[in-house]
C-alpha cells in the first residue's frame, strides 16, 4: 500500500468485520499461506479466562454478555503478544482493534517498532446472515480448525480433516442472544474504524458473502499487493 516503504518491516494486516464475517477462518488460511501469525484477541481472552488470570477473571462476564472487554485489558494482552518473537514474521489481526482507542494504541505500538499497517480489509456481510452463520459453527478441540454445520462440515462426520481429532468445541457466546449484543457492539464501536482506516488510505473493502475459497482468493491477492 505504501510505495515509499523502504524497510522490510514485518507486514501487519487487519481484518475488520462483524462477528461471523469469517475473520478467523480467513486469518487462519492467510497464516498457512504466508506464514504470518494470526492474532485473535478473542482467542487470547478465552485463553486468559481458561487460565484464570486476573485479566481473564475481569473479562469473563463481559464476554458472556457479548459486550466489549475494556480497552486497557485488551491493549495490554495484545501488546504482550505482539512482543513475541514469532510476530516478526508478520501478523494478521483478527478482532483487534475494535474501538478507536485500540486503533490509536495499535498505531503507537507499531510506530515504536518501525512498523505500520499494510492493509485494513473490511469483510462486508449482511447482518441478517450472521446469526445462522455463528450458531452453526464449531472448532476442532485438537488443532482449532473451524467448521460449520451447513457450510463446512468435516469430510468424515465427527473427525477433524486436519488432525484427526474427534473432539469439537462450540463457543459459549455463540448463542442467538449474545450474538445480537455482539453485532450491536460491532456497529456502535467497531464499524467507525472503517472510516478511520479509509482516512489513512489503508482500507480495502471486499464482499465477504460468497464461498470461503473465493474470499480467500481475494484476500490472498490483496496481501500480495499490500506487502509487495
Ligand atoms: P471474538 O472471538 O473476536 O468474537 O471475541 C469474543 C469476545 O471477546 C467479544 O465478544 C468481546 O467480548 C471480547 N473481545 C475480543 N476482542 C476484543 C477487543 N479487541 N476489544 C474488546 N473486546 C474484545
Amino acid at each position: 500500500m505504501d510505495g515509499s516503504k523502504t524497510t522490510a518491516a514485518a507486514p501487519v494486516l487487519i481484518l475488520l468485520g462483524p462477528p461471523g464475517a469469517g475473520k478467523g477462518t480467513q486469518a487462519r488460511m492467510l497464516e498457512e499461506q504466508f506464514g504470518f501469525v494470526q492474532l485473535s484477541t478473542g482467542d487470547l481472552l478465552r485463553a486468559a479466562v481458561a487460565a484464570g488470570t486476573d485479566a481473564g477473571k475481569q473479562a469473563k462476564a463481559v464476554m458472556e454478555a457479548g459486550d466489549l472487554v475494556s480497552d486497557e485489558i485488551v491493549i495490554a494482552i495484545l501488546r504482550d503478544r505482539l512482543a513475541d518473537a514469532d510476530c516478526a514474521k508478520g501478523v494478521i489481526l483478527d478482532g483487534f482493534p475494535r474501538t478507536e482507542a485500540q486503533a490509536e494504541a495499535l498505531d503507537e505500538l507499531l510506530a515504536a517498532n518501525g512498523q505500520k499497517i499494510d492493509a485494513a480489509v473490511s469483510l462486508e456481510v449482511d447482518d441478517a446472515a450472521m446469526v445462522s452463520r455463528i450458531s452453526g459453527r464449531f472448532t476442532c478441540g485438537g488443532c482449532g480448525e473451524g467448521y460449520h454445520d451447513d457450510f463446512k462440515p468435516p469430510k468424515a462426520t465427527g473427525v477433524c480433516d486436519k488432525c484427526g481429532s474427534t473432539e469439537f468445541k462450540r463457543r459459549a457466546d455463540d448463542n442467538a442472544e449474545t450474538v445480537a449484543a455482539r453485532l450491536e457492539a460491532y456497529h456502535v464501536s467497531t464499524a467507525p474504524l472503517i472510516k478511520y482506516y479509509a482516512r489513512k488510505g489503508a482500507l480495502i473493502g471486499i464482499n465477504a458473502m460468497g464461498e470461503i475459497k473465493d474470499i480467500a482468493g481475494k484476500l490472498s491477492a490483496i496481501v500480495k499487493t499490500a506487502t509487495a
